[in-house]
């Protein structure tokens, strides 16, 4: 049995690879390309993709694919063996530089929100070379950004890059006025902690509302869910550890750094942590690991849920996005300092964030808005849907002596001057944890927890390097070229603390105070849905600094916002079809077949001696028969509002009518089901129930 060292990045095109494989001039243009960004010359490409090509076919690998995001959430691929006939009837194994640069799937089954009109139903592929290839199954994968003719993205990949590149820019602006000039790139980094569910495939099997949407549309609340907090700190079954260590196998090979698992507060919940890495590399990682969890679960003999709320009323599951910035020197921007100097630079950038923040709430709440997450977001388990953050108790003194002028601590007045030589010396504060925060900060990172467990993390990354680009650019704007640059870098810090100290809430989120504190007195924004917020990726102020830094184009961001909306209605479409045809097939004929037989045993009964009241009986058959009767009307009612979509004249107007009327509905469907199922006897129910699927892995 190999150790862990051994086979750590086994399936892997990595650097120790290309040391090995590629001749010094080879290999010193692609780094170069990978740290610089140059563009690589085809003879360099050529012999990458050899290389390439004989180290994926050693390993047994017969295709090839450009791995690619498409806007749907999942990864894209489409498979090209290695394979071309020769002469002498047999075939070679051959991988161009051509074939490794540039792909063109075809793209016409992506979607892309009226970008790419039918005369041009083409798109391209091409690679990106600051993510290594990677052997999946048979096949070499190649991380690929996915364009249409015309350049406009149609993936999540590109506007990331976009978005680090915008970051870099500004960023290293801001290092130079601090007379730092050494340091040459300025990347985030990011470390997603994923949650899902586990539970075994035969429960799954039995659950279409499950294998059509990912989330039971029924159930009643189990006997016993999360009460006890048994689960978060009961040792991890012996299936699950299995299952566990399988995953981790399977993760280091691709050279994933999964470090840390634990079981979640719901049964059958589980958590699994990378250590973090760069954000663009972090967002691949994290969505093989999602199609890696949900792989080796089959092979358990399990499924893993990625769902946001697979059961209603136990706790959903998330994503919190472990965000940082750091120099190519290896200094955490966001690192409180070791010397007064080191601090006034981190006060800048803690300011660009909170700047960010407030500025762009919007964009932050859309990008983690999806039908699924918004059965989470609000719900008292998660994040409300209105963002603050938390910066804990001692930042929260400094901002507050320096937007009061008055001291911190033992800091006497005049030394709150943020001049470099005099600002205090604080410590990092890790103790102080605030769960309940959308946006906290610990330590030396920011924690955004409003992401769903299938959300891709590229969109929220998006959207946080680029308002944060846009802080630090109005900074570096303002300072450049400024005379007196410690008077004006206090002034600044002091403004913005003054400007956006609304965003910053160090009290309970969860409570149903602080959502009307937050949008009666502080004029913070509660979008509620998908549907109420997406309309405003298109705000002028959003296009205005998105296309800025050259991280969308105004129709990528039209066609963006006609894709998301479009997903959340076809992904309730899809669930209320699903409800209809479960209550309809399933439901209402299981409670018929046990009213029948309740009503015969009364029959019987009487028959045996006319005296007995079998009032039992009597009064059971009339509640289930008046819950099918509801279900019967309710079906109808849901039924009804689907066909009315038809009339909506444009995505927007249907997204709306969806989540006025079609949501309600699917509840009020869902209630005389569920309550029929705690009065109908187990055998007659047509599925398992919330007990059976959330104590299901022994
Ligand atoms: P928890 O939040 O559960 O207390 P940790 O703080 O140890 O756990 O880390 C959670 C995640 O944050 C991990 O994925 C870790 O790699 C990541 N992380 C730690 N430091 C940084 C950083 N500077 N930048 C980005 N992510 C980080
Ligand atoms: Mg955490």
């Amino acid at each position: 049995m190999s150790t862990v060292t051994d086979y750590f990045g086994s399936l892997v095109f990595d650097d120790r690879v290309m040391k090995a494989t590629l001749s010094a001039k080879v290999y010193g243009s692609l780094k170069k390309t990978i740290e610089q960004g140059t563009e690589l010359d085809i003879s360099v490409a050529n012999a990458v993709a050899a290389a390439m090509k004989d180290w994926a076919v050693a390993k047994g690998a017969t295709h090839y694919t450009h791995w690619f995001q498409p806007l749907t959430g999942i990864t894209a691929e489409k498979h090209d063996s290695f394979i071309t006939p020769s002469p002498d009837g047999g075939v070679i194994m051959e991988f161009s530089g051509k074939e490794l640069i540039k792909g063109e799937p075809d793209a016409s089954s992506f979607p892309s929100g009226g970008l790419r009109a039918t005369f041009e139903a083409r798109g391209y592929t091409a690679w990106d070379p600051t993510s290594y290839a990677f052997i999946k199954g048979k096949t070499l994968c190649i991380p690929t950004a996915f364009c249409a003719y015309g350049a406009q993205a149609l993936d999540k990949k590109t506007p990331l890059l976009r978005s680090m590149e915008a970051l870099n820019k500004q960023a290293l602006r801001i290092l130079r006025l601090f007379g730092n000039e050494s340091v040459k790139r300025v990347t985030s980094s990011v470390g997603p902690e994923q949650e899902y569910f586990l539970i075994t495939k035969e429960m799954y099997d039995q659950r279409p509302d499950l294998r059509f949407t990912g989330r039971t549309l029924f159930g009643a609340k189990p006997p016993k869910g999360q009460e006890m907090d048994d689960h978060y700190f009961g040792v991890i079954k012996p299936r699950v550890a299995a299952y566990m260590e399988e995953l981790n196998e399977e993760l280091w090979k691709l050279g994933i750094l999964a470090k840390t698992e634990h079981n979640e507060v719901a049964p059958a919940q589980h958590e699994l942590a990378p250590i973090y890495t760069t954000t663009n590399i972090a967002t691949d990682h994290n969505q093989l690991t999602m199609e890696i969890m949900q792989k080796v679960a089959g092979k358990h003999g399990l499924v893993c849920l990625l769902h946001e709320k697979p059961f209603a009323g136990v706790n959903g599951s998330g994503k919190h996005n472990n965000w940082s910035i750091a120099t190519d020197t290896g200094q955490n921007l966001l690192s409180p300092g070791a010397t007064p100097y080191e601090n006034a630079q981190f006060l800048l950038f803690l300011c660009a964030v909170i700047k960010a923040v407030d500025d762009y709430q919007d964009l932050l709440r859309i990008s983690v808005a999806t039908a699924g997450n918004d059965h989470r977001l609000g719900a008292n388990e998660a994040p409300p849907a209105v963002v603050s953050m938390f910066l804990g108790d001692e930042l929260n003194a400094v901002l507050e002596a320096i937007k009061t002028d008055t001291p911190y601590k033992d800091i006497v007045k005049t030394q709150m001057k943020l001049g470099v030589d005099v600002l205090p010396k604080f410590n990092r504060d890790t103790t102080d944890r605030n769960r309940t925060s959308p946006f906290a900060f610990t330590g030396n990172k920011f924690e955004f927890r409003m992401l769903g467990s299938s959300n891709s993390i590229a969109c929220a990354n998006i959207m946080l390097n680029s308002a944060v680009a846009e802080s630090l650019k109005i900074y570096a704007d303002r300072l450049e070229g400024v005379e007196d640059f410690e008077t004006a870098l206090h002034e600044m810090i002091r403004k913005t603390i003054k400007d956006h100290k609304r965003i910053i809430f160090n009290g309970n989120g969860y409570d149903e105070s602080w959502i009307q504190e937050a949008t009666e007195k502080r004029g913070l924004i509660n979008y509620r849905t998908t549907a109420d917020c997406m309309p405003h990726l298109l705000d002028q102020k959003n296009v205005d600094m998105l296309t800025s830094h050259g991280v969308f184009t105004e129709a990528e961001l039209e066609s963006r916002c006609e894709i998301m909306l479009e997903n959340y209605c076809k992904t309730i479409v899809i669930e209320a079809n699903t409800m209809i045809d479960m209550a309809k097939t399933q439901i209402a004929p299981a409670i018929e077949a046990y009213c029948a037989d309740v009503a015969k045993a009364a029959t019987t009964k009487k028959e045996l001696d006319r005296a007995l009241a079998c009032s039992y009986e009597t009064e059971l058959v009339r509640k289930l028969s008046a819950l099918t009767d509801r279900i019967a009307i309710q079906v109808e009612e849901l039924e009804q509002a689907i066909i009315s979509l038809n009339r909506a004249e444009n995505i927007i107007e249907e997204s709306a009518m969806i989540r006025d009327k079609v949501l309600g509905l699917m509840g009020k469907l869902r209630i005389p089901c569920d309550e029929a199922e705690t009065l109908t006897a187990k055998r007659y129910w047509p599925m398992p129930t919330y007990a059976d699927i959330l104590f299901s892995v022994k």
